[in-house]
């Protein structure tokens, strides 16, 4: 889900363009020994990585699709009733919650998705997957493309790190393991099935995602993080007939191509010109021959947006539009439908920066804002929309050197969903673990 290329020009840009954080001194000054915190955090990993390790190149030898992750999520029970936290699993299907409480002060969440994707890895690695399972009742290869197998390792890695260092912080954590992010519907189970009614409502949570940019960094970005996406659906309905006898029939193909042009001028005149907003017609489908008039046409697209204000105005923009060219031809009125899909992830502005300085603090410039939102989605927003205020950071997986190379040359290197996507798991996931504890300490040091 990470674009790799023009990642620096883009970082280039934000820094003219004056859009990296000025993180005040004062604040930087903070009461959290970040240099003791995190010096003890890898004291803990040099005993503990190989058995992360070992954990994280199990998990990814034995993927499992969405709301399929049975023995991914006893896995990671099994790893936290080790380390003493209280395990609830099937929440949400096969989601899992471990909780341990410490005292009093704020519950915080962190959250790592267990589900991998229908791919078939090409990435030739000695704990590379062949596994299969059933999907829409076909089997197919499946793959943790997307690294969520390396979330996995870092959560733990987070639950044994806050427990050798509960002397320091106060409060309760839950840690979660969603399933199904990658189908979007993972978040959206669990919390139907009362994950904030059932083990109390974080004051605020964190996750991450690891992508294609060099290992040891770590992303921020305030506000908007990823976008929207929702599915469009439109059938026009016409009158079909001869090919030559146009006047006897209703054009539903000349309906369509109208209103495949004509829906740009939404994202051009209609939404703010400074606001982010795509419609893009992906699939037409209509009629079988050159001489017949079909009786209808229809279309598949994708709406992007990551200002909920905008995306109404696309999608009223969208129905008002397909309305107008059926009417203009005399035809019924079209059906449109829209499925909505990931809502976009919106960090909130004052954790993220609390969080950027102790980052800052702990891996000076290899911390950095994130120069621009990513258009994919991800359904860790379902979390935030029902009010956890989170810091979602992006982390580094990929060799520098491998990365600078490849910035040099313009050969894009394999990014999340490739077949060939492998991150180096241990300078990966010990940083995952530093700043992941790191940002949770933060926010739950003992007064
Ligand atoms: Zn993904
Ligand atoms: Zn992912």
């Amino acid at each position: 889900m990470r674009p790799t290329l023009q990642r620096n020009c883009l970082k280039a840009l934000a820094i003219s363009a004056g859009l990296v954080a000025g993180l005040p001194a004062a604040h930087a000054a903070g009461t959290l020994d970040v240099v003791a915190v995190k010096a003890s955090v890898d004291k803990g990993l040099d005993g503990f990585y190989p058995h992360l390790d070992a954990l994280y190149k199990d998990i990814h030898a034995h993927p499992e699709l969405g709301f399929q992750e049975t023995q991914t999520a006893a896995k990671l029970a099994r790893e936290m009733r080790a380390l003493g936290y209280e395990v609830t699993e099937g929440v949400g299907k096969t989601g899992i919650v471990a909780i341990y409480h410490n005292g009093p002060g704020p519950t915080v969440m962190i959250r790592t998705e267990l589900d991998a994707l229908p791919v078939e890895e090409k990435t030739g690695l000695p704990y590379a997957s062949t596994a299969k399972q059933i999907l829409n009742g076909r089997e197919t290869f499946v793959d943790h493309a997307c690294g969520h197998d390396l979330h996995m390792a870092v959560w733990v890695g987070v639950g044994k790190a806050l427990m050798d260092l509960r002397s320091k912080w106060s409060g309760t954590v839950m840690f979660i393991g969603q399933p199904a992010e990658e189908t979007v519907g993972g978040a959206k189970a669990m919390l139907a099935d009362g994950l904030f009614a059932r083990f109390g409502k974080p004051d605020m949570g964190f996750a991450l995602h690891v992508g294609a940019t060099p290992y040891g960094e770590v992303e921020y970005r305030p506000g908007v993080y990823s976008s929207t996406s929702d599915e469009l659906h439109v059938v026009f309905h016409g009158r079909g007939g001869h090919g030559s006898m146009p006047a006897a029939t209703i054009d539903p193909i000349v309906e369509m191509s109208r209103f495949i042009v004509d829906v740009q001028t939404v994202v051009s005149r209609e939404k703010d010109p400074a606001a982010f907003g795509v419609i893009t017609v992906g699939s037409v489908q209509a009629g079988v021959a050159g001489n017949v008039i079909p009786d209808q046409a229809q279309l598949a697209g994708t709406i992007r947006s990551y200002d909920p204000t905008v995306r109404q105005k696309l999608i009223a923009g969208i129905q008002r539009t397909a309305a107008a060219e059926a009417a203009m031809s005399g035809a019924p009125a079209p059906d449109v439908s829209i499925i909505e899909g990931g809502k976009a992830l919106v960090n909130d502005p004052a954790l993220t920066e609390r969080t950027a300085i102790v980052l800052k603090k702990a891996f000076g410039d290899k911390a950095s804002l994130m120069p621009a939102p990513i258009p994919a989605s991800e359904d860790y927003s379902e979390f935030i929309l029902a009010g956890v205020p989170s810091d979602f950071l992006s982390l580094g997986g990929v060799d520098p050197q491998a990365y600078a190379d490849s910035i040099r040359s313009g050969k894009p290197l394999p990014v999340n969903h490739s077949p060939f996507f492998a991150p180096v798991p241990e300078p990966s996931i010990r940083t995952g673990v530093e700043a992941m504890t790191l940002a949770v300490v933060n926010v739950m040091q003992k007064k």
